[in-house]
């Protein structure tokens, strides 16, 4: 274990003891015990006060059971979630996630992320996150439906506009969020931004689709500008995923002058050497977003595509590149990953994903001064896309494309500042963004739970 001090280590001792099994939440809480600590230390109020302790404590979770009809006319019982972090500066706000592996760990490491990640946008909002183990793959519109509206029918009693906001993830997109939104109005009867990534035609906000993969690509052009003296332009890029956070990755790197290699999903690649064109890009949103499809399928569309099953040793990360951006679920960029990269001449790993990178991966990165830019501050634009889609909903106005996307690339840049500033103070070395994030965030949410003694 590489804590450096007693506090911090029987803090997280005491954590894991109480959340035995629980693996994807103790590797966040230990990822992020490790990079405060040395802020801690400095402050040593905080640690009188069991700030740590406080912190890593949600202030709620709740678990629920979800009863549908499938098609043919069965049964069907899955199992809800709703944890609500932290509302120091904020009320809760985190996205859904629909997917088989959803359970109490993986929602318990997405909301403690979310936390920090929602205080670094500067905007007022808390951390949350839900979902389900609910499969939305090879299910019809109406059974999605069905799901939908039983799933809201109980999380209702617990979300509000200024209570907790919750939005789309892996497996909710704007069909589910529709499905969602509808029947809180049902149930509640008020039209609200109980929601975020809602449809333009009822309080959604420009931009929100794009959001998470153009702000990662915002990011990541600070952070070679910054770091590396240079820009997307004529970079190799590899990219993991195929959903809502690669698509509009890869979209703006290529916009950015970068060429875009490869995209996949959970059973394989696809690698286009002469880099994925608009055209092509325009193929992949038609089998991801309408036919609800696999990126196999692109290969079959378009030439010069060559599709690899993914193996234990044919992996995406294989792929020559300068710029490495997983953007498709957690623990998907293993150490061995990291090693392949940086023999193959990478520079920077780009996290779109939450929590992409092993924490081993991650430290290996920095160590070898390759750009590392943290899930929770690169891929933060959707959240605070959400933050101002919630603006927007009690302003009761909508603003331009450009408006959202030019607010967007300003909270974008103050984030890779505020992490990069507190890199260089308290992290190993300027490449330590990491550790930089983790204390960007905390300083407020820290403050304010001091100030409100919770
Ligand atoms: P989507 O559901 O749109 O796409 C998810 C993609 O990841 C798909 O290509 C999917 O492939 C792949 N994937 C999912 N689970 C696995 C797995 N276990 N192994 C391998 N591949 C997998 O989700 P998003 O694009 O919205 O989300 C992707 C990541 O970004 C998640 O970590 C999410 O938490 C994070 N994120 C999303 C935000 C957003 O605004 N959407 C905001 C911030 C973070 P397949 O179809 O085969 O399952």
């Amino acid at each position: 274990m590489a804590f450096k001090t007693e506090y911090a280590k029987k803090v997280y001792a005491e954590l894991e003891a109480k959340n035995a099994g629980e693996k994807e939440f103790l590797q966040a809480a230990k990822e992020i015990t490790e990079s405060l600590e040395v802020y801690i230390e400095k402050n040593p109020k905080l640690q009188e006060q069991k700030i740590l302790e406080r912190f890593l404590e949600p202030e709620r979770f709740v678990q629920f059971k979800v009863v549908w009809v499938d098609d043919k006319g069965q049964f069907q019982v899955n199992r809800g979630f709703r944890v609500q972090y932290n509302s120091a500066i904020g009320p809760y706000k985190g996205g859904l996630r629909l997917h088989p592996s959803v359970n109490a760990s993986i929602i318990k490491f997405l909301g403690l992320e979310q936390v920090l990640k929602n205080s670094l946008t500067t905007l007022p909002m808390g951390g949350g996150k839900g979902g389900s183990d609910f499969d939305p793959k090879g299910k019809s519109d109406m059974e999605v439906m069905r799901f939908c509206q039983s799933f809201m029918t109980e999380l209702y009693r617990h979300i509000g506009p200024d209570t907790d906001v919750p939005a789309g993830d892996i497996g909710v997109g704007g069909r589910e969020i529709g499905y969602l939104f509808g029947q809180y109005k049902r149930i509640r009867d008020e039209f609200t931004g109980v929601l975020t990534g809602k449809g333009l035609s009822y309080g959604g906000s420009l931009a929100r689709t794009q959001a998470t993969g153009y702000g990662l690509c915002y990011y990541a052009q600070e952070a070679l500008k910054t770091l590396k003296n240079t820009s997307f332009e004529g970079k190799r890029v590899v990219i993991s995923g195929s959903g809502n956070v690669a698509i509009y990755a890869c979209e703006k790197a290529t916009q950015l002058g970068g060429k875009v290699i490869t995209l996949s999903d959970s059973n394989g690649y696809v690698v286009v050497e002469n880099g994925i064109t608009p055209e092509i890009l325009a193929v992949v949103k038609q089998i991801k977003e309408v036919e609800r499809g696999r990126i196999k399928e692109l290969a079959n569309r378009c030439p010069g595509v060559v599709y690899h099953e993914t193996t234990a040793t044919d992996r995406v990360w294989n792929t020559k590149c300068d710029v490495a951006m997983p953007c498709a679920t957690q623990n998907e960029l293993l150490l061995k990953d990291a090693e392949t990269l940086v023999k193959n001449g990478c520079i920077a790993v780009c996290e779109g994903a939450n929590m992409p990178s092993e924490l081993e991966a991650a430290k290996y990165l920095i160590k070898n001064e390759i750009i590392f830019t943290p899930a929770k501050a690169s891929n933060a634009g959707g959240v605070a896309t959400s933050g101002l889609e919630m603006s927007q909903n009690s302003e009761r106005l909508s603003w331009t494309f450009e408006e959202v996307d030019q607010k967007l690339h300003s909270i974008m840049v103050n984030i890779f500042n505020a992490s990069y500033s507190c890199a260089c103070e308290y992290g190993s070395s300027k490449y330590d963004l990491l550790t930089g994030a983790n204390i960007a965030g905390f300083k407020k949410v820290a403050e304010a739970m001091v100030a409100q003694a919770i």
